[in-house]
């Protein structure tokens, strides 16, 4: 039992979240590179660039071919295990990178400090606070031009609405960078941008604000602009609370240049001091579930199909939520109402998959899917059965009528889009009136869709025609007692339903849902699908 709450405890889940090119990619390398995972850095990166070398055909396999080492990396440091949740962005934004964030327990935020506050990090965000978990920001690129650091806490507080308070603070940028004043220790770091070009772990040198040698090195502006900057954030900042930190309402901020490496294990350490071991997760009932009992249990949050059209079993990629996993144990799967053995369980240990033999509440494995599992399902002991509350659908962003070229094809291609639906690569919305010959579609990611065609063609033998709408936004209707017939919407806003037949409008713009929203006046919209 002891050893048990040790192993959790020492636990640490957490997804890595920024618009793409602010530096994710390096940042997890360089965070392996200290949990001695990957010898050099830059494993990951030439993961990926192979990965983009090709074309988008090739890339739909090759992204299924290599997406599941990418999930989950595990790796030790200073005595804790580390599970970093992979947030698939670029071309393979998709709603798997939302329902990522669900099996967090934190969140890391990297913004590139020349650009603040992009487009992908806001939805991102936003996802992460519908959880309230904590949030920690790295200011990345230190090394390069970046715009003034008080206005860029003003952004993020502005634009996120979330409170900031700042670990270290940037002496100088771009050329002149020359290094953190750290709050805490009240000492200053110096960037040495020397050396190997942060492919192995930098050293560097500490002391005291007062210190002679650093007015010396800093020179006296420098080091007068940065007296002014700490009393301007003393007085005027937020006050550090760790209460808050743990509850998503204060992001403590660090600034830093993942690829010298430069802040990148201060960040470390006191991320994992500030945030929290495994979260507890609520049942569909709101109850909360002990992470420390023996009792094993968790939660699907993605599903991975195998590329193979002669193999349709999948991997279920599941959160552990409480107790231990053996492998060959026995579960309940709440959904399916039956007993499983856990067979092929999986772990992944950066570029590598590994048969895990145990894995312990925080961590992600993969399971062995002969297509029984939907996003959402329970995994819990027999013994107590329970469902954890399910996964919220998130709004897709790109919309396409779709039907088979052939009709004759019909019953493949609803077999087939139900099956990628229930993967969650896609959803799927009927008009009123309309049977399943011709669905709407949505998707997160326009990737999705070209995943869509070419599975429906490889596995099913259907050719699709695709027209895309010029819906950008979908809203779920949240009252239920509204009767959708009545609504007073603009002609090119469409009601349509989900497939577990709830309400839905397509807008084209943000002003028809203002519209909407303005000429019914009891009407109540939601940007996720929620679930009971
Ligand atoms: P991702 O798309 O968020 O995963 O971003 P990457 O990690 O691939 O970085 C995008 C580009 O920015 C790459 O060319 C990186 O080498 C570069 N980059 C990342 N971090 C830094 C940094 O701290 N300083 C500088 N100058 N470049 C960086």
């Amino acid at each position: 039992m002891e050893d048990l709450r040790k192993e959790i405890e020492r636990r640490r889940t957490f997804a890595i979240i920024s618009h793409p090119d602010a530096g994710k990619t390096t940042l997890t390398e360089k965070l392996l590179l200290y949990g001695g995972a990957i010898r050099l850095a830059g494993s990951v990166k030439s993961r990926k660039s192979a990965k983009y070398a090709v074309s988008d055909w090739m890339e739909i396999e090759k992204q299924r071919g290599i997406s599941v080492t990418s999930s989950v990396m595990q790796f030790n440091y200073d005595g804790y295990c580390i599970n970093i949740l992979d947030t698939p962005g670029h071309q393979d934004f998709s709603e798997d990178t939302y329902r990522t964030l669900m099996a967090a327990d934190s969140a890391v935020m990297v913004v590139d400090a020349a650009k603040g506050v992009e487009d992908q990090t806001r939805k991102l965000f936003h996802v992460c606070s519908l959880r309230n978990i904590p949030i920690f920001t790295i200011v990345n690129k230190m090394d390069r031009e970046a715009r003034d650091p008080f206005e860029l806490m003003d952004e993020i507080q502005n634009e996120l609405g979330i409170k900031t308070y700042p670990m270290n603070w940037p002496i100088g940028s771009g050329k002149e960078f020359k290094g953190v004043y750290e709050r805490h220790s009240q000492s200053i770091q110096v960037f040495s941008s020397e050396g190997t070009h942060g492919s192995t772990a930098v050293s560097s040198v500490k002391g005291s604000v007062d210190d002679q040698v650093f007015m010396d090195l800093l020179g006296a502006p420098l080091h007068e602009k940065l007296m002014e900057d700490i009393e301007l954030l003393d007085i005027a900042g937020d006050e550090f609370d760790l209460a808050k930190v743990r509850t998503g309402q204060l992001s403590p901020v660090f600034f830093a240049s993942a690829l010298t490496n430069f802040g990148v294990e201060p960040f470390l350490k006191s991320f994992l001091e500030l945030t929290s071991s495994p979260l507890p997760r609520m049942t569909a009932e709101g109850e909360e579930v002990d992470v420390f009992t023996e009792d094993f249990s968790a939660f699907v949050f993605k599903i991975q199909a195998n590329m193979n059209p002669q193999h349709r079993d999948r991997i279920a990629f599941i959160r552990i939520c409480s107790g231990k996993f053996k492998k060959g144990m026995e579960v309940f799967h709440y959904q399916g109402k039956n007993r499983i053995k856990l067979s092929q369980p999986q772990q992944f240990l950066a570029q590598d998959r590994e048969m895990v033999e145990e894995a312990y509440a925080g961590d992600i494995i993969g399971v062995f899917d002969p297509g029984i599992y939907a996003i959402g399902d329970t995994l819990c002991p027999p013994s107590h059965k329970f469902r954890f509350e399910g996964i919220p659908t998130f709004a897709p962003e790109h919309f396409a009528r779709v039907k088979p070229v052939d009709t004759i094809k019909r019953k493949q291609f609803v077999k087939g889009v139900t099956q990628v639906a229930q993967e969650g690569a896609i959803q799927v919305y009927k008009e009123l009136h309309i049977g399943m010959e011709e669905i709407i579609v949505g998707v997160v990611g326009t990737l999705q869709m070209d995943v869509l065609e070419f599975r429906l063609k490889n596995e099913y033998g259907v050719d699709i025609k695709i027209d895309h709408l010029p819906y950008r936004f979908v809203r779920w209707i949240e009252n239920e007692e509204l009767n959708p017939d009545d609504l007073n919407i603009t002609s090119d806003t469409r009601l349509v339903k989900d497939m577990r037949d709830r309400n839905i409008l397509l807008f084209q713009n943000d002003w028809g849902i203002s519209w909407a929203l303005s000429h019914n006046k009891t009407l109540v919209l939601s940007d996720v699908g929620k679930v009971e």
